[in-house]
């Protein structure tokens, strides 16, 4: 079975403006459509896993979501193989407020990822700018890379640390910690 890298998106894909709310507020960070052409050449799978709390917030909804995901797909050349989302957000009220599995840092997306595409988690990694979007991969055997892409870094590794976390490394962007991967797969 090919090994997984399991991307996070705001702050890691594209810029983090808070909400990416259509289309036309993406910008695609520098080098990261190339660094995941290398990964697929590679021959790793790509699985897009984003907490998106703007639905849950009533900012956008899913339809707008899908149009924001299909865009950048195109800008990434047709790549992650695969995007998935938590909507959710548990102070919201309505149907997609309360306690879900899903939300980063729960693993939820990662288990979506195996029993929807059956993708394992062995030889894989994850990348993400936050503790939030790191923490998911506790006791699963993913590699870990922090960027410094996203989220202030200092903030976000001191949260690390309070949590008991050491990322596998720390890398500058996408394309630096791709460099990092395939120099050890
Ligand atoms: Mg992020
Ligand atoms: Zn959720």
């Amino acid at each position: 079975m090919s090994r997984t890298v399991f991307l996070d998106r705001d702050g890691t894909l594209n810029r983090d403006v808070d909400f990416v709310r259509s289309p036309a507020q993406l910008e695609v960070l520098p080098g990261v459509a190339d660094a995941l052409q290398r990964l697929d050449a590679a021959g790793y799978r790509l699985v897009v896993v984003t907490n998106q709390s703007g639905i849950a917030r009533g900012y956008f909804d899913e339809a707008m979501l899908a149009r924001i995901h299909g865009e950048l797909h195109q800008r990434l050349g047709g790549l992650p193989l695969a995007w998935l989302h938590c909507p959710h957000l548990p102070a919201a009220v309505g149907g997609y407020g309360g306690d879900c599995a899903c939300r980063k840092p729960k693993p939820g997306l990662l288990h979506q990822a195996r029993d929807l595409l059956g993708v394992a988690f062995a030889g894989g990694a994850l990348i993400g700018d936050s503790a939030r979007d790191l923490l998911p991969a506790r006791g699963l055997g993913l590699r870990t890379v922090h960027v410094r892409s996203g989220k202030p870094f200092a903030a976000e590794q001191a949260q690390l640390r309070a949590e008991g976390f050491v990322p596998d490394h720390e890398a500058a962007d996408l394309a630096a910690a791709v460099d990092w991967l395939l120099a050890r797969s």
